[in-house]
């Protein structure tokens, strides 16, 4: 992996789930043809749409540990119990060596140890739900989870909007296409600079 002097410019976006964040960044994606997304590796099922090796490397509680092991990983967390996420180095080299600008969509904790490791090369945004009521809504109207899963994430959301300080820029979701404006305006300063 570079060396941390050689690091590039990335872009990380964190907020509590269900805040909008993916959302974001799929039209940052869109927008910024030189943003290409940092592919995480989890040991959560594949949800209905996504693709492994697309939207997540889909691996066995095993595999992941291995790897862990092995230092294949920047950072990594236990998001929800028993749930493993975790970014690849393979991923910033790929992005790196291809001339692209890495987009993290990292939950909190990744969110501040990758800008704790890239400092100045790293734009870290935070994305707030405009309250903990409509984050529940959010979450129960994607009907991708159930609801322990819901309860879990609203309850690990609250710890998460408290570690916002963190990071350079919030960005509250009240109107979505408000927040995606301001966050393509935070972005392509970011770029130009
Ligand atoms: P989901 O299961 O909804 O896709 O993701 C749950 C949370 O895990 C989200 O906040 C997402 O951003 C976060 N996440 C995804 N990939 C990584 C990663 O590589 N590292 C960390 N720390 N969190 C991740």
């Amino acid at each position: 992996m570079a060396t941390t002097n050689n690091y590039k410019k990335v872009v990380i976006f964190s907020a509590p789930s269900g805040s909008g964040k993916t959302t974001i960044v799929h039209h940052l994606l869109a927008k910024f043809p030189q943003l290409q997304f940092s592919i995480s590796a989890t040991t959560r099922p594949c949800r209905g749409q996504e693709v492994h090796g697309k939207d997540y490397h889909f691996l066995t509680v095993e595999e992941f540990h291995k790897k862990v092991n092995g230092g294949e990983f920047i950072e990594w967390e236990e998001v929800y119990t028993g749930r493993y996420y975790g970014t690849l180095k393979s991923e910033l080299d790929r992005i790196w060596d291809a001339g692209g600008t890495v987009i993290f969509d990292v939950d909190v904790k990744g969110g501040v140890n990758i800008k704790k490791l890239l400092g100045n090369n790293a734009l870290a945004i935070f994305v707030m739900p405009p309250s903990v009521e409509e984050l529940r809504k959010r979450l129960e109207s994607r009907q991708t989870d159930s609801t322990e899963d819901i309860e879990a994430r609203v309850k690990l959301a609250e710890q998460e909007m408290t570690y916002s300080k963190y990071f350079d820029r919030i960005v509250v979701n009240n109107k979505l296409n408000d927040a995606i404006k301001e966050a393509e305006q935070l972005v392509e300063d970011w770029l130009k600079e």
